[in-house]
């Protein structure tokens, strides 16, 4: 018989609840700001974005720069946007068959010192920056001095005037039509005996093809992670 006695190692402690919650250590808006003031808008679109910007071999080439001790081939990539972050990979290659497969085994994320001494990581201790802490910094930074009863007004009167260009738009294309149709109407020609078609002509005429309407769409539902 299975008892409860297992449930209680189980529970967290309350601090090991926060851990697990957050993870890794988050650093605070203040030393966010603080980071953002300090770098390049070069290096706040890596962090912003999460991601560096490496060439791809086809851009960037296939060139080694470096042999290890065991023999791997060094590749080192650096980013396009931060010109900071070096990706330096290990290749191999592989003889089968008469000819060489390589392969790309191992793949590491370094950072180097800018001509004008910027660096790109955060003083070590202060915890981990997340890319929505950045553009957070970022956004608060370019709306500083501006109430939140001004801009939520502003942005009610930029959807009314959004609201109302695509009403005037849809009313214009719709007149659009209207002035076409009438056109047509009265453009019908003046009742002529038409010369009969040859048979053959109008046979040729194309079968319409269903294939553009039967495509189906897929529509991709993102949720939005929600974090604390
Ligand atoms: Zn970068």
């Amino acid at each position: 018989m299975a008892d409860d006695a297992t449930g209680s190692s189980a529970v967290l402690s309350i601090q090991g609840e926060q851990q697990q919650e957050t993870g890794r250590v988050r650093a605070s808006d203040e030393d966010v700001d603080l980071y953002v003031d300090g770098v390049s808008d070069e290096v706040l679109a890596c962090r912003e974005r999460g991601r560096h910007l490496f060439p791809t071999i086809r851009q960037a080439g296939i060139h080694f720069n470096g042999v290890d001790r065991d023999g791997m081939l060094l590749r080192r990539l650096v980013c396009t946007c931060c010109n900071l972050a070096v990706k330096v990979e290990k290749w191999e290659g592989v003889r089968a068959g008469g000819r060489t497969r390589f392969r790309r085994v191992a793949s590491n994320l370094e950072y180097r010192t800018g001509n004008d001494g910027e660096v790109y990581l955060a003083p070590s201790g202060r915890g981990h920056m997340t890319p929505r802490q950045i553009g957070d910094s970022v956004a608060s930074k370019a709306l500083a001095g501006q109430t939140l009863t001004a801009l939520r007004k502003a942005a009610t009167k930029a959807a009314a005037e959004a609201a109302a260009e695509k009403a005037a738009a849809d009313k214009a294309a719709g007149e659009k039509a209207a002035t076409r149709a009438a056109a047509r109407t009265a453009a019908k020609p003046a009742a002529k005996p038409a010369v009969k078609a040859p048979a053959k002509a109008a046979a040729k005429t194309p079968a319409k093809s269903g294939a553009a309407a039967g495509k189906a769409r897929t529509t991709r539902a993102r949720s939005a992670k929600g974090t604390s």
